[in-house]
């Protein structure tokens, strides 16, 4: 039987009181952001669900899309029958016919939202139940944890049957919770840094810095790809590309080696946290994994920090590499992530970056730098580019992640 519809129920957002209507508005924007091209879709919300009428789009398509759209708890593909009992009995007999096995249990759910039909939910479910036991030898009803739960809303333009729930994305529907600034460079921990923000409702932009002629055109295009892989989660995407090239030689031509990456990355977040400042952002969002590599220790962390008070959100800090790698393969950003291409931060390192740097000692080596009128001219020199498009082969893979 053809699906008509798709029952989508909101997840956490339930929870969330009088900013319920904002969440609701924000998934159902959401929804039709993925679906937009598909133009046969229709989306209404309720308080309590979301309705996606078909109308003779392909339900798989609809659903891979749905399966990755942030605040969905799960959905149900359902099937629509006009609101006449004869209709629906032999609906229900069609449908069991091609599901329901020897050795299955069943259970009939009803619901009636629309009190002018002829029977009531308790009716309904007594009704339909005789007539899975007329009509199958081996009916056998299980109240919990049936094989086959069948549900049937009747509403007042039809009566619904849906049996079947996919998981969702779960999370919070991206911008929820406001923007941020993640610092996507073109390795595996920062897209899936991304996603995880995304998950939890975080709208947003990437900005990578790029420093040609030392890094290529193609490690730059290889951050709008993975820029790219992050859309079909939470829409379009503004990527920030910031010239680092006069700040890396300045770095390499005044300090001593030892500290070229803590000033490296000191810049780094002071540019990425005016660029937050201009573009509304709350917060930073960084690829950062404790111990991982010698800018990544506890100690080098906090030198890098010091230069603001901004929130900086690390959603794998304590992730070990193995872990962050499963999702990076999960969001299939993965296969781009290990493409051979130089980042900014590493065209100068040294054999011997410091793993314990000390906050005079980098201010010092500071202070021969002109700070200020660098991080201006970087700022200044910034390019946006819009974001879209994005696909991604691993839905099945996909669903164990949530
Ligand atoms: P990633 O896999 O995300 O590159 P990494 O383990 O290689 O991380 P680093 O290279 O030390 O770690 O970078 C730490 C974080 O600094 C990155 O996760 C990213 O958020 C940010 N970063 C590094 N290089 C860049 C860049 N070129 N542009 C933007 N952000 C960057
Ligand atoms: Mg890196």
């Amino acid at each position: 039987m053809d699906y008509s519809e798709i029952l989508v129920r909101y997840g956490e957002l339930s929870t969330k009181g009088k900013n319920r209507k904002q969440f609701i508005d924000r998934l159902a924007q959401d929804i039709r952001d993925v679906l937009s091209d598909l133009t046969a879709v229709k989306i209404s919300g309720t308080r309590d669900h979301a309705h996606v009428y078909l109308h003779g789009t392909d339900y798989h398509i609809v659903a891979e899309r749905l399966s990755k759209v942030f605040g969905i708890q799960s959905f149900s593909p359902s099937i629509r029958v006009a609101a006449d009992l004869t209709e629906l009995k032999s609906a229900v007999l069609q449908l069991f016919e091609e599901i329901y096995h020897p050795g299955m249990t069943f259970k009939i759910n009803a619901h009636r939202a629309n009190h002018s039909f002829e029977l009531d939910s308790l009716e309904l479910n007594q009704t339909l139940g005789d007539l899975v036991f007329d009509n199958f030898d081996y009916a056998k009803v299980l109240m919990k944890g049936a094989d086959i739960l069948l549900r049937v809303e009747v509403r007042s333009e039809a009566i619904y049957l849906n049996y079947e729930t996919i998981k969702g994305a779960g999370g919070l529907p991206v911008g929820t919770s406001g923007r941020g600034h993640l610092m996507l460079s073109g390795g595996i921990d920062s897209p899936v840094a991304g996603f995880l923000a995304l998950k939890r409702g975080v709208e947003i932009e990437a900005v990578h810095f790029a420093s040609p002629p030392y890094t290529s055109p193609g490690a730059l295009q290889k951050a709008k790809d993975l820029t790219r892989k992050l859309t079909v989660f939470g829409g379009n995407i503004q990527f920030i590309e910031v010239p680092f090239t006069e700040i890396q030689e300045e770095i390499r031509d005044k300090a001593p080696q030892t500290y070229l990456m803590t000033l490296t990355r000191r810049f780094m977040l002071r540019i990425a946290d005016k660029i937050r400042e201009l573009r509304d952002g709350k917060v930073i969002i960084n690829g950062e994994s404790l111990g991982q590599v010698a800018s990544q220790t506890l100690g080098s962390m906090s030198v890098i920090n010091e230069v603001t008070c901004t929130p900086i959100i690390r959603p794998v800090v304590t992730m070990d590499k193995l872990e962050i790698i499963e999702i990076a393969e999960k969001i299939d950003t993965f296969n781009l992530s290990i493409l051979p291409f130089e980042d900014c931060c590493t065209i100068f390192a040294p054999p011997n970056p410091k793993t314990n740097p000390k906050l005079e000692v980098a201010e010092h080596y500071e202070s021969r730098l002109d700070v200020e009128g660098l991080v201006e001219r970087a700022v200044a020199g910034i390019k946006i580019e819009m974001i879209s498009g994005g696909t991604s082969d691993t839905i099945n893979e996909f669903e164990d992640l949530l």
